[in-house]
């Protein structure tokens, strides 16, 4: 069901001075772009066949924002890919695990996408990104 990490998510305060960086730290850049449903604005990087997903929030209400206030800049969340985000989450409902967003909801790069509770991953926030 599962077949990769996509991507990981690290929250920043700069997106320019984190992208600066992490194109010093050998990471080719791939794009940008505004994901206005999650407040934030994301550059991707390419990390072989993974990614990395740097966010930056574009609202003081952002989930960004209050992770960055409780915890400063790091991993935000891990991403996997899986064939069917909806058999994914089915699966999930059933076995009483806490979903953030019970259906799908649109990413970056217009990708179907839903996020698993840290309670429920031993504390770690998993996004599930459906395959184009
Ligand atoms: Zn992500």
């Amino acid at each position: 069901m599962i077949t990769k990490i996509d991507h990981l998510g690290i929250a920043v305060t700069s997106l320019v001075e984190a992208s600066e960086r992490y194109r010093q730290l050998g990471f080719a850049f791939e794009g940008e772009e505004t994901v206005i449903d999650q407040k934030v604005k994301v550059a991707f990087f390419r990390a072989g066949e993974s990614h990395i997903e740097l966010l930056e929030p574009t609202h003081d209400d952002s989930p960004i924002s209050k992770f960055l206030n409780r915890r400063g800049p790091g991993i935000h969340h891990v991403c996997v890919e899986v064939e069917d985000i909806e058999a994914a989450l089915a699966s999930y409902k059933d076995q009483g695990i806490q979903l953030i967003n019970s259906e799908p909801v649109i990413g970056a790069g217009g990708c179907r996408v839903a996020f698993v509770h840290p309670k429920s991953t031993h504390g770690v926030l998993l996004e599930l990104k459906e395959k184009k």
